[in-house]
């Protein structure tokens, strides 16, 4: 029976619904997904969209999309600077080491790398340019304290991604911080005229020393990279408003075209049914879970696990089961390949009907419980097959490579297997070192290199930051 080509669809947050997915120039996807602010280690809030977004990559790469992604890094914004300043590092060194934090934290995570991941503070020019396009097109004005605002009342569609109403009371108000609330949507900073408050971080520009608000970063980096139009914005729900909106705002006013044509927003995760923060005492990075002797692949299938647009509930129960789940996998994976049995003729039809249950799920905006559903049945079938001696070397291959080929798109098999995956010991010992380094105890630092050498990890301090790399033998 032929089966239609299949089609992607992906529900998109500017029409509210489920779209077939058409990229702008055939086979080719340009996305563009905000990267971490570098101003702390990442919690597993952010990373349950980093994940998500490695799902989405992945999948379209699956279905034979060429992808082309880029990740940006915000290393300026009031967050870095209240940071930078706090600890008394200049603002690059302090972000540097969060950037480099993020690197090691997201190759543990068996994320594949963004194809560009550019740095706020190495695009001012760009965002200047685009201010100033916004500025001659009327859209955008100085204050009396020479910062530049964007005048959402110029610009129509303002609020047509987060489906805010903008009442005519905010109409020339004014909003200077990078974060803000639905309530308070108004006009809102492109660029920071430099304040006392500011120290040292500012750029001189032909508007005077100052620097860029959050929300242009966005919009001159993935612009730069994508072009004025591009297939595909991804983030967290969080971000919707105001970033997003503000983002469709400057750059849409700026080009006469339409920004993102498909964007896709993940919704929270929760720890243990409340909302993760400090103060209830449930606030974890990846770093604090790895510290616990959490598995990372099992970290991984858990924050992968539950559809993303639906709320997602951290428990330490369900990340047992996730990593029950990755076992069971690699287990069956093992397996297939010792086995050399009878033939039962069983298992084509298996692999066929678990590649179309799977796939079409995924197809479905990414319905990623019934795609595991259906890969944990044929996993038991095949199972059942191999104790009864019921299947042959060749199926066996056949089953191995249908589960490698799924397995590339949840990555969570292939990667625990790679031999230079360190060990938790020494990731504990790197973590330590670096909590040395940062108080600045030299000694503690120095002796957690030697024994990170003993065990063959060699790590370096660069201008980047901390890098590790194991020893060849
Ligand atoms: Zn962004």
């Amino acid at each position: 029976m032929n089966r239609p080509t299949p089609t992607v669809r992906l529900f998109n947050t500017l029409n509210r619904k489920k779209e077939v997915f058409m990229p702008m120039a055939s086979g080719k996807v340009r996305m563009y997904t905000c990267g971490p602010t570098v101003y702390d280690y990442a919690h597993i809030g952010n990373f349950r969209a980093f994940v998500f977004e490695d799902l989405l990559k992945r999948w379209l790469k699956h279905r034979g999309f060429k992808v082309f992604h880029v990740m940006n890094l915000t290393d300026v914004d009031d967050k870095t600077i209240k940071g930078s300043q706090s600890q008394n590092t200049p603002l690059k060194q302090y972000t540097d080491f969060y950037a480099n934090a993020f690197f090691e934290d997201a190759a543990a995570l068996n994320i594949e790398p963004a194809n560009v991941y550019p740095r706020a503070t190495e695009h001012i020019p760009e965002m200047v340019a685009l201010i100033k396009r916004l500025l001659a097109k009327g859209f955008a004005y100085e204050s009396d304290d020479g910062s530049i605002y964007f005048a959402i009342s110029k610009f129509p569609d303002y609020g047509k991604l987060s489906k805010i109403q903008v009442h005519d009371l905010k109409a020339g108000a004014r909003v200077k911080v990078d974060e803000y609330a639905k309530e308070e949507a108004q006009d809102f900073a492109l660029w920071k005229a430099w304040t006392p408050e500011d120290g040292d971080i500012y750029w001189e520009t032909e508007f005077g020393k100052g620097r860029p608000g959050w929300h242009i970063e966005c919009s001159a980096m993935s612009m730069k990279y994508l072009g004025e139009t591009f297939d595909i914005h991804v983030g967290g729900v969080d971000n919707m408003f105001p970033h997003h909106e503000n983002e469709v705002a400057q750059s849409e006013a700026a080009t006469g075209k339409p920004f993102a044509c498909y964007w896709l927003h993940n919704e929270h995760l929760l720890v243990e049914g409340k909302k993760m923060a400090k103060r209830f005492g449930n606030f974890y990075t990846f770093r604090d879970l790895q510290k616990k002797g959490c598995d990372p692949m099992a970290i991984r299938y858990l924050l992968l696990s539950t559809h993303y647009r639906q709320q997602f509930n951290f428990t330490f129960e369900g990340l047992e089961a996730a990593k029950s789940a990755v076992e069971r996998l690699s287990n069956v994976m093992r397996r297939l390949q010792d086995a050399d049995g009878k033939s039962s003729g069983e298992i084509a039809q298996l692999i066929i009907n678990v590649g179309e249950c799977f796939g079409d799920a995924m197809d479905d905006d990414l319905n990623v419980s019934v795609a595991l559903a259906s890969l944990f049945d044929f996993v038991r079938e095949v199972n059942n097959l191999i104790d009864a001696n019921n299947i042959s070397k060749l199926e066996a291959k056949q089953a191995h490579s249908l589960l490698k080929s799924l397995d590339k798109v949840l990555g969570v098999v292939g990667e625990a297997e790679k031999k230079d995956t360190l060990q938790k010991e020494a990731q504990d010992l790197i973590a330590k070192r670096e909590e040395a380094r940062k108080v600045k105890d030299w000694k503690t630092a120095d002796m957690l290199r030697q024994q990170l050498k003993a065990m063959g990890i060699i790590v370096e301090d660069t201008q980047q930051g901390v890098r590790w790399k194991v020893e060849e033998a």
